[in-house]
């Protein structure tokens, strides 16, 4: 018998979210966002519920060479381009495209005399203070690029620091997207510049957040981007964890659940203790009362998370007993809302599942 966590990914969830990404850009080319292992989902999993996407889009040279492997003959898109010469060959090689973000960057190109082109995003930096050019410092490195004999096609790309916060007090959307006019001003090119906040805010914005390539990511997972529920942008959760009961104990008054007795009955009580602990990938932070669907009743954790296991106040769902079934996030328990319960977002919590967990399809 193998333990009882499990995930599972939901294809046809992807799919909606993708359709719905495309909705909300509906003249600009999707970069469907791969980066870390598609987000906790699996890349081979992804690159099939993204199969409609016009490229996707990730961090990890390994990870774009499997996509080559496995078929995807699209765009690929490295979102922090080439870190070593000896990527340019890779990039070369595999028909990548890549971020171009500093000085260095370019050096490496005028230096590689590559035997063909290479389409890049060339970055500018309009607030987050990351990776990119200023925006008075992009027409030169546009211009050192556009003298390079290996370099194609040159988009404008950028990665707004708030777009889902449209009306930051210190870096409202207005100053980004201003900055970024500025410093394409004069040049032709297409721009690729917004995320899924950028995409999921735009009906808010007062101007057209012009974006001839999109990068949606964590929408088209079915989580929360810009400041509303999921479920208000008609999004889908792409992926359940689920385990079961693995133990009941009846408690006392007073009695103490798990490492440091940290929580303290307060009347008699059932605890419910689950196969899934922060080795799972579940956050250790998530707090008491973090919600938690048993036999699909809300009810909700006690006492520390711990490596194997949590417990959970059986109260609401008297019935429950071994085997009873448990959501940890997805179905009807939004990613976000136990992510901020651990005062975190639903992107990390993906991106922790870990390797013992099983995965399916379904
Ligand atoms: C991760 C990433 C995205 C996707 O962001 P979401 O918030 O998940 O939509 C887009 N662009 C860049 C450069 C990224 O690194």
């Amino acid at each position: 018998m193998p333990r009882p966590i499990v995930a599972t990914i939901h294809l046809n969830s992807m799919k909606h979210n993708l359709a719905r990404a495309k909705a909300c850009a509906p003249r600009a080319k999707v970069w469907g966002v791969v980066k870390a292992n598609a987000y906790g989902h699996g890349l081979e999993r992804a690159m099939r519920g993204l199969a409609g996407a016009d490229g996707l889009a990730l961090i990890e040279f390994d990870n774009a060479v499997r996509l080559r492997e496995l078929g995807w003959t699209k765009p690929i898109l490295l979102l922090e381009g080439f870190f070593e010469p000896a990527d340019l060959i890779l990039m070369l090689a595999y028909g990548f495209n890549g971020a171009v973000h500093c000085v260095e960057q370019i050096e490496m190109l005028e230096a590689a005399r590559l035997p063909g082109t290479i389409d890049l995003h060339l970055k500018m930096n309009t607030g987050m203070n990351r990776l990119g050019f200023m925006p008075h410092a992009f027409a030169t490195a546009h211009a050192r690029l556009r003298a390079i004999p290996a370099v194609g096609q040159i988009t404008f790309m950028t990665h707004f620091a708030n777009a889902d916060e449209l009306n930051h007090s210190y870096l409202p959307m207005s100053e980004q997207i201003r900055r970024f006019k500025a410093g394409v001003a004069g040049l032709e090119g297409a721009c690729c510049v917004a995320n899924s906040a950028g995409m999921l805010r735009q009906a808010d914005l007062d101007q057209e957040l012009v974006s001839d390539w999109v990068r949606p990511g964590i929408m088209l997972y079915g989580a929360s981007a810009g400041g509303k529920p999921a479920a208000a942008f008609d999004l889908l959760p792409t992926m359940t964890l689920g385990s079961a009961i693995i133990g009941v104990q009846d408690i006392a008054p007073g009695d103490a659940v798990g490492y440091g007795s940290r929580y303290q009955a307060d009347r008699a009580l059932r605890v419910g203790v689950i196969a899934c602990g922060y080795a799972d990938g579940y956050p250790r932070h998530a707090a008491h009362g973090t919600p938690v669907l048993v036999d699909g009743v809300r009810t909700s954790l006690i006492g520390r998370v711990s490596m194997d296991m949590i417990t959970v106040d059986l109260s609401p769902v008297p019935a429950a007993h071994l085997g009873s079934k448990v959501t940890l996030w997805g179905g009807a328990l939004p990613i976000d809302e136990v992510a901020s319960a651990a005062g975190t977002i639903g992107y990390e919590l993906m991106c922790a599942l870990a390797p013992r967990v099983r995965v399916v399809e379904g």
